[in-house]
């Protein structure tokens, strides 16, 4: 990000917050020390969920993050990989370039990935998402992870 005063491309951030412009950074210049501001413009297209029910919903990465993050509650996977994860998946999706995706398209890419990451999560989110009945249908994945 170069210095509107002089030019150098280094800048440090003072302050860092969420604006409707995008994310707000508050920087000084390391070589002129003046101050300036700069907007990471977030210029993303929405796109809806179809669910299963048919229902229609906003993309929400919010959404995404809590059934995945509840998936990996207490195993011992970092958080930076399950970041890293979600925004995969978040990129996927938008690369489809769609109004409208199925939710069963995002089940499936979420559950690819858990599954490289950690085989619990990935009952534990299966279990939700494909809304398993009994015993049975647990026995069944597990046996495919095998
Ligand atoms: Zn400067």
């Amino acid at each position: 990000m170069d210095c509107p005063y002089c030019l150098n491309l280094y800048s440090k951030v003072t302050n860092k917050r969420k604006s409707p412009e995008g994310i707000r950074r508050r920087r000084e210049c390391l070589k002129c020390k003046k101050r300036f501001t700069t907007y990471e413009k977030v210029n993303r297209d929405e796109f809806y969920i179809i669910k299963k029910n048919g229902q229609r919903e906003k993309f929400e990465r919010k959404k995404l993050v809590q059934g995945i993050e509840k998936a990996f509650e207490k195993r011992p996977v970092p958080k930076e990989k399950i970041d890293k994860m979600i925004n995969e998946v978040e990129e996927q999706l938008r690369k489809k370039g769609k109004k409208e995706i199925n939710s069963s398209v995002v089940g499936e890419f979420v559950m690819k990935k858990i599954k490289k990451l950690d085989n619990v999560a990935y009952i534990r989110f299966a279990s939700v998402y494909l809304d398993f009945q009994d015993i049975k249908d647990f026995k069944k994945e597990i046996n495919e992870l095998e």
